[in-house]
């Protein structure tokens, strides 16, 4: 699958090391100091391709991204890869739902996607592979499990058996009973019957009338859910042997704490013995004006409209990075409009002849930036950088500021 266009990042003129980065890790239920290396592998979550962009989506990938940058600021590299969910149920039903082939509207909501991550500056992932690509992949995955003697058949589907992992559970912090709530409300099948565990999981579904399949090994059908990300970050992310952790990051929205993530990681180390992540992170939900956000109460903000209405995608950055990217919060005018006014404010302060100093400020945005990504402190710095420029302040270096702000919060202003 093609990724979107690549975004141009300046260098970064500190005068020293950038602070190590630390982040919370949902399974620690900590804030963890990432470990220093050159080259790091982060993975998170993609869409699955029925619905446009909206601003939950927004708000993690540019979560992730602030991630990247940083990494990449500090000089080392990051292989960032993610999938996107070109087949799954309810694609399949939407598709259906609207009258239209689930190939169509995949590529025309995988077309949207890829405007909106240009629009919002994020940097695309070096691999972006879809579900379909990537049957092989885990046709290899489930046959690895299956020699872990963790696949079993229920009539012609298969399932992994999460009890063969002794860690499952411990990256979600979740009782049996939580976990076979949720599970149940996110496209889990507890109550099936023939299960050894309500709680496995569907890692191979064979084909039903009507939908498509794929011809494999382990028959005609489609992969699960869990299967496809776990296979494709194993390939992609080439885990190395002296590495205690297969990948550095695991990323994605709070609602796929469990099952999907608990379930990646339990497969992940049920095939190599090894823990996923060292950091499992997790961004918080939007809502809009007092309501949760979601496709059922047809109430999403989307991006690509917001930018066709003329809206400034740095506005839309900058108003999703006011607020710290785990809590869940409300999006509305009042948010969008006061993002406005701020970058406006900004923009008036390097347009000045003389700045107030930068090189004290560019150390508060990476300080801010490396404290679990506290955007709304590195925002605060920023404002009151303008405010002492309005007021006369000079001696900074507006190129430096300019860079800065680019290459580590993604706002060209
Ligand atoms: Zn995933």
């Amino acid at each position: 699958m093609n990724s979107w266009s690549s975004v141009d990042i300046p260098a970064l003129v500190t005068g020293g090391e950038l602070p190590a980065l630390r982040l919370s890790d949902t399974a620690s239920q900590s804030v963890k100091a990432v470990e220093k290396k050159a080259a790091y592998r982060m993975y998170v979550c993609g869409i699955t391709p029925y619905d446009s962009t909206h601003l939950g989506h927004a708000a993690t990938y540019l979560t992730f991204d602030l991630i990247n940058r940083y990494l990449r600021a500090s000089g080392s590299t990051v292989n960032y890869v993610q999938n996107i969910t070109d087949i799954d149920d309810p694609l399949l039903e939407r598709a259906i739902r609207d009258g239209v082939d689930w190939k169509d509207l995949a590529h025309q909501q995988i077309d949207l996607f890829r405007g909106d991550m240009v629009a919002l500056r994020v940097i695309p992932p070096a691999h972006y592979i879809g579900a379909v690509e990537a049957i092989p992949l885990v046709v290899e995955a489930v046959n690895a499990l299956a020699s872990q003697e963790s696949i079993y058949p229920v009539d012609s589907d298969l399932y992994f058996a999460v009890n063969k992992d002794p860690q499952f559970g411990k990256r979600s912090h979740l009782s049996t009973k939580e976990m076979t709530t949720i599970f149940s409300e996110r496209g889990g099948d507890p109550s099936r019957a023939g299960k050894q565990s309500p709680l496995d999981c569907l890692v191979w579904m064979s084909q039903r009338p009507n939908e498509p399949g794929w011809e494999s090994s382990l028959g005609v059908g489609r992969p699960g859910w869990h299967i496809e990300c776990t296979a494709i970050a194993l390939k992609y992310l080439a885990p190395l042997d002296t590495e205690v952790t297969l990948i550095d990051i695991q990323g994605g929205g709070s609602d796929l704490i469990f099952p999907h993530h608990e379930m990646c990681a339990a497969q992940a180390h049920v095939m190599t013995g090894k823990e996923l992540a060292g950091s499992y992170v997790h961004t918080g939900m939007i809502g809009l004006d007092g309501e949760k956000m979601s496709k059922s109460k047809g109430n999403l903000v989307f991006v690509s409209r917001l930018v066709a209405a003329g809206v400034d995608p740095m506005a839309i950055r900058w108003a999703l990075m006011s607020t710290h990217y785990r809590v869940d919060r409300m999006w509305s005018d009042d948010v969008l409009s006061k993002a406005q006014n701020e970058i406006s404010v900004v923009e008036k302060a390097l347009k000045m002849s003389d700045v107030a100093p930068t090189a004290q400020l560019v150390q508060q945005i990476a300080e801010a930036i490396s404290n679990d990504l506290d955007t709304p402190a590195a925002i605060a710095a920023v404002l009151s950088w303008s405010q002492e420029t309005m007021n006369g302040s000079n001696g900074g270096d507006v190129t430096q500021l300019r860079n800065t702000l680019d290459a580590l919060l993604g706002l060209t202003l």
